[in-house]
């Protein structure tokens, strides 16, 4: 698979569907104290909880995560996992909802060298681990 981020933000823009940022507990942890914030002030100010999962939260005004300055995550360093592991999701892997779901809107899908398969794999444990704790 060949897949090189290009920087473009689109990832963290809604694409007009079902869009949360589903973040776990380490995930809303690490990016209070980098905000320098309590944990319990980061949820209020920035989570929104769907079924009973933390998400970032989402205003119907704005489309785009309140985090993305330019084309850039403002909180890289303590982004969630779900956006350290794009592409790399279980829902993904699929032929189909790669070329579809993926390829269609995504300008990384296809550039670089191709990924190292040790890297996909961490990539989707990682993702499946958080699914799991959100
Ligand atoms: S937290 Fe950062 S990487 Fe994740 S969607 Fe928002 S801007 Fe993008």
């Amino acid at each position: 698979m060949k897949f090189e981020c290009q920087q473009s933000g689109k990832c963290c823009v809604s694409r007009g569907g079902y869009g949360f940022v589903y973040l776990t507990l380490a995930d809303r942890k690490r990016m209070a104290k980098h905000l320098g914030l309590t944990l319990s002030v980061f949820q209020k100010e920035y989570c929104g909880k769907t079924d009973g999962f933390f998400h970032l939260k989402e205003e119907a005004t704005r489309t785009q995560c309140t985090f993305l300055k330019g084309a850039g995550c403002s909180i890289y360093e303590a982004r969630p996992t779900q956006c350290r592991t794009w592409p790399f999701w279980p829902e993904n892997m699929s032929p189909k909802a790669w070329s579809l779901e993926v390829a269609t809107f995504c300008p990384g899908v296809g550039k670089g060298p191709g990924v190292d398969a040790k890297r996909i794999q961490r990539d989707l444990d990682a993702q499946i681990d958080a699914e799991s704790k959100y």
